[in-house]
């Protein structure tokens, strides 16, 4: 049975961040709604200019495109054995179409870690973010800075802010998740996958957290 990890926080929680070294650790694949959007938007994809009429302005794109380009991700061969899933499901259908999608391919949502921080922090997380444009890899100005400024350390290509990490956006992508996101947390707690971790220490400390909220089965890849 193959095994999905569902992370679930606020925009700047640090999300991508931490599903980036869960990846590597556990061999399973990081998937990114967030990134796979941003993709199709560089390759001017009908999906990407869709999306980004919503993304622009902080708005979720529409579950039905959503879902449709997760699925469609999920059915991929490297997806075989699980997949850390980094900004879906958003909102109640798309967890529910998750569900569907996942027993139709033969596996099943293990944890649900949500990372908390205080909303004070998610502001200034997002103002400072820097992402590279090859592969999205995320720094930031002051707590996680690149080794050579303007310059992804890992592939060398160049970081820039994201259009929608400026602050009249933020807050619109902050009350977004609170509107529709948020009620996720209750929805999985219910289901006993819920774990609550303090995404208000040091990416290595939240790293610690997290790995030891996973289950056996996914640690032994
Ligand atoms: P999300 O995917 O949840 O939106 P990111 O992983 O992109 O969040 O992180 C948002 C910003 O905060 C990035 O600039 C990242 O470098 C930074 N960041 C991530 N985790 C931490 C942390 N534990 N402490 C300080 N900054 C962090
Ligand atoms: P963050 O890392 O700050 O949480 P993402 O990169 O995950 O942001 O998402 C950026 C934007 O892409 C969102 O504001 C939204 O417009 C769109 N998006 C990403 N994932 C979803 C999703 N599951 N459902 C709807 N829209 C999404």
């Amino acid at each position: 049975m193959a095994s999905f990890i569902v992370l679930l926080g606020a925009p700047g929680a640090g999300k991508g961040t931490q599903a980036e070294i869960l990846a590597k650790r556990t061999g399973l694949p990081h998937i990114s709604s967030g990134d796979i959007f941003r993709e199709n938007l560089k390759k001017q994809t009908e999906l990407g200019k869709l999306a980004q009429k919503y993304m622009s302005k902080g708005e979720l794109v529409p579950d039905d495109v959503t879902i449709a380009m997760i699925k469609e991700r999920l059915s991929r061969p490297d997806c075989a054995k699980g997949a850390i899933l980094d900004g879906f499901p958003r909102t109640p259908a798309q967890a529910k179409a998750l569900d569907e999608m996942l027993a139709e391919l033969g596996g099943k949502v293990v944890a649900v870690p949500f990372i908390k921080v205080p909303e004070e922090e998610l502001v200034d997380r997002l103002s400072g973010r820097l992402v590279c444009k090859a592969n999205g890899h995320i720094f930031h100005k002051k707590y996680n800075p690149p080794k050579v400024p303007g310059i992804c350390d890992y592939d060398g290509s160049e970081l820039y802010q994201r259009e929608d990490d400026k602050p009249e956006v933020v807050r619109n992508r902050i009350r977004v998740y609170l509107e529709q996101t948020a009620p996720l947390i209750d929805f999985y707690r219910a289901r006993g996958l819920l774990v609550e971790i303090d995404g208000n220490q040091p990416i290595e400390k939240v790293t610690e957290d997290l790995w030891n909220a996973l289950p056996d089965e996914v640690k032994a890849q």
